[in-house]
């Protein structure tokens, strides 16, 4: 298959490009390089996907989500068959800030996308959604079933319309639309505007982020292979429209997972513990993955331990000696 990977240049992206090309199916990456956090960072990720001994299935172009000519061009030019859509403004709290850049490149751009998968009758539109929308939902754990309506964030706001505009194009037009939602996704290359990333950073480079709620949030951290994992079978596996939950289904305080990282880099992090409660922020994430295990066959794998055993070799490695 010939699958566009949007946001090819990011965390998740980058990893499920690595994973297509070795399961030898022809990627045409698309990424904006924005600085959203740092764009030498995205290229070094897209750097290392050109050296894969599949590379030469890979075709990349550079441009925006919301310039509806060059994504009507990417279409022209390539034969895709599938897309997985991963571009998009991610984190939460900067969206409290920058709702218009969300909405404009996470609902806009994704309409664009939705248009051509229709023109060019593309077989399966996957689309990362996130545990977000469930806001702070009282139905846990978190089902596909909750309406979704008490979203916190602009960010999660964008996502959900998304989704809802995927059934729209699957109702009007036939489209299979699978909408996964994703929970904290953490590993190597990881986004530095998350917890796990700061988490390392402050254990090997003391640079101290706040603890929001002295770390008593429930989160599904979940780690990104098996994220791909998700993603890979969802592409596979054109389903008419379905949302499905991909996380781990076993949650643990953000506390719990500061000490893991403690234990294993044998040190004690110097975060700046506070009882400040962000109000975009969600009190727990906690997935039932049941749907995703019938239907997909998913199975996430990675216990947290070893997960962020990997995250923090990779950093030690890669971002420490970089330096
Ligand atoms: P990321 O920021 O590392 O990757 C997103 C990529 O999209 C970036 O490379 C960015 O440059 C690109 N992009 C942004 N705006 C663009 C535009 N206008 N045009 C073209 N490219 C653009 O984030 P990620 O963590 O890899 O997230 C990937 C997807 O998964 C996103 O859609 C995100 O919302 C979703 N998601 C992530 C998590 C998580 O925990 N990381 C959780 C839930 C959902």
């Amino acid at each position: 298959m010939k699958i566009l990977v949007t946001g090819i240049a990011g965390f998740i992206g980058s990893h499920l490009a690595h994973k297509l090309l070795s399961m030898g199916h022809s990627v045409v990456g698309l990424d904006n390089y924005n600085d959203y956090y740092a764009p030498h960072v995205k290229r070094q990720n897209v750097a290392a996907l050109q050296l894969h001994s599949n590379a030469h299935l890979l075709a990349l172009y550079e441009g925006d989500l919301r310039d509806e000519t060059f994504i009507q061009g990417i279409f022209q030019q390539e034969a895709i068959d599938a897309i997985a859509h991963l571009g998009a403004m991610a984190g939460v709290r900067n969206s409290i800030d920058y709702p218009k850049l969300y909405m404009d490149v996470n609902l806009t751009g994704t309409l664009y996308l939705l248009n051509e998968a229709v023109k060019h009758n593309i077989q399966n539109f996957v689309f990362a959604s996130t545990s977000s929308v469930y806001g702070n939902t009282k139905q846990i754990p978190f089902l596909e079933t909750d309406v979704c309506d008490r979203v916190l964030a602009p960010y999660a706001a964008s996502k959900r319309a998304c989704e809802m505009l995927g059934f729209t194009y699957h109702h009007l037009h036939k489209l299979n639309f699978t909408g996964l939602r994703f929970f904290t996704v953490y590993g190597e290359r990881g986004r530095p505007d998350m917890m796990p990333y700061k988490i390392m950073e402050n254990i090997f480079k003391g640079t101290v982020f706040p603890l929001y709620n002295h770390g008593q949030m429930l989160r599904d951290w979940t780690y990104v292979e098996d994220i791909v994992q998700g993603i890979t079978k969802a592409i596979e596996k054109p389903l008419g429209y379905e949302i499905f939950n991909i996380g781990r289904g076993e949650p643990l305080l953000l506390a719990d997972f500061v000490q893991i990282a403690e234990e294993l880099a044998g040190k004690e992090t110097t975060l700046a513990s506070t009882s400040e409660v962000l109000k975009a922020d969600m009190l727990s994430t906690f997935a039932s993955i049941e749907k995703a295990q019938k239907m997909l066959g998913y199975q996430p794998i990675t216990d947290v331990k070893v997960g962020v055993a990997k995250l923090m070799d990779w950093y030690k490695k890669e971002v420490l000696l970089d330096a």
